[in-house]
């Protein structure tokens, strides 16, 4: 069974896009076969595995306009997961989009061709809700949200938490949230406690038990151009994103064992 999962939150700059490169690249080291799709005109979660954002024969703007069979836009990376990269033409994709048939579905039905060469699919989002996030969430059967404990957080949550089950009831019924991720975390800011004691009065058991300190490792290592892992393995950040690795894979298993499936 293969997990798609896609990495969103409205807000930006609360570790989407390094906890969706530091993740594929903890996924792999344990031996998972992974693709990362960056679905972001940014492009950052493309630079930060390695990989020129200019310089793509084919990228999830082909994917999203079906201008190339999606096997095309996959690359190799050096750091052991596949990569589909983005760039700023993915912002023209949406008018193209809005005509056609099954626009929510393109990605979906796109990924559909190959997710069994896969066990862990994970989509780096925008910071916004639309129509290429969407088609992102209706692929995904679980969303993974990272968040920045910090007062205006909880705010853009309710927000998210809409759009998630409007997408549920109308579009996509399998998707979930997969887990909230307490990222760019200190423990001695007060308020960072409130907002996390919070967190978890509100989703519970979703709240990923590990959590992603605060890590200068972590926010240089994309100028290398390299996951953390590869950076400085022995690094706070490396150590969090591997065991967030472990914790999913476990959960995974868990849900699977749950459903009568086999592990
Ligand atoms: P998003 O994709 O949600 O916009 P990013 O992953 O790009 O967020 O992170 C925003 C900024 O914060 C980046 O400069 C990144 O390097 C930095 N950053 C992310 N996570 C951490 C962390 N745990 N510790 C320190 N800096 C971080
Ligand atoms: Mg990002």
């Amino acid at each position: 069974m293969t997990e798609i999962l896609a990495i969103a939150n409205q807000k930006g700059g609360v570790g989407k896009t390094t906890t969706a490169v530091n993740l594929a690249a903890s996924l792999a080291v344990l031996k998972k076969r992974v693709l990362l799709i960056d679905l972001d005109p940014q492009g950052n979660a493309t630079m930060g595995s390695g990989v020129q954002k200019n310089e793509l024969n084919f990228s999830a703007t082909d994917v999203m306009l079906e201008d190339a069979p999606i096997e095309a836009a996959i690359l190799t990376t050096k750091t052991g997961y596949k990569l589909i990269g983005a760039n700023r033409e993915l912002a023209g994709v949406e008018l193209n989009l809005a005509e056609k048939n099954r626009r929510e579905y393109v990605l979906k039905d796109a990924i559909n061709r190959i997710a069994d060469s896969y066990d862990y699919i994970l989509i780096d989002c925008a910071p916004s809700l639309n129509l290429i996030t969407v088609n992102a969430l209706c692929a995904a059967g679980g969303v993974l949200i990272p968040m920045q404990c910090e007062y205006y957080a909880l705010e853009g949550l309710a927000d998210l938490s809409n759009t998630i089950d409007r997408i549920n009831q109308s579009l996509n019924p399998e998707l979930q949230i997969r887990g909230v991720l307490r990222t760019i975390y200190d423990p001695r800011n007060t308020l960072t406690n409130d907002v996390s004691n919070e967190l978890i009065a509100h989703f519970g058991d979703k709240v990923f038990e590990t959590v992603i300190p605060r890590n200068v490792r972590l926010a240089e290592a994309p100028a290398h151009g390299l996951p953390i892992l590869f950076y400085e393995k022995s690094s706070k950040g490396a150590i969090a994103y591997l065991n967030l690795a472990a914790e999913l894979v476990k959960q995974g298993k868990k849900q699977k064992k749950a459903q009568g499936k086999p592990a």
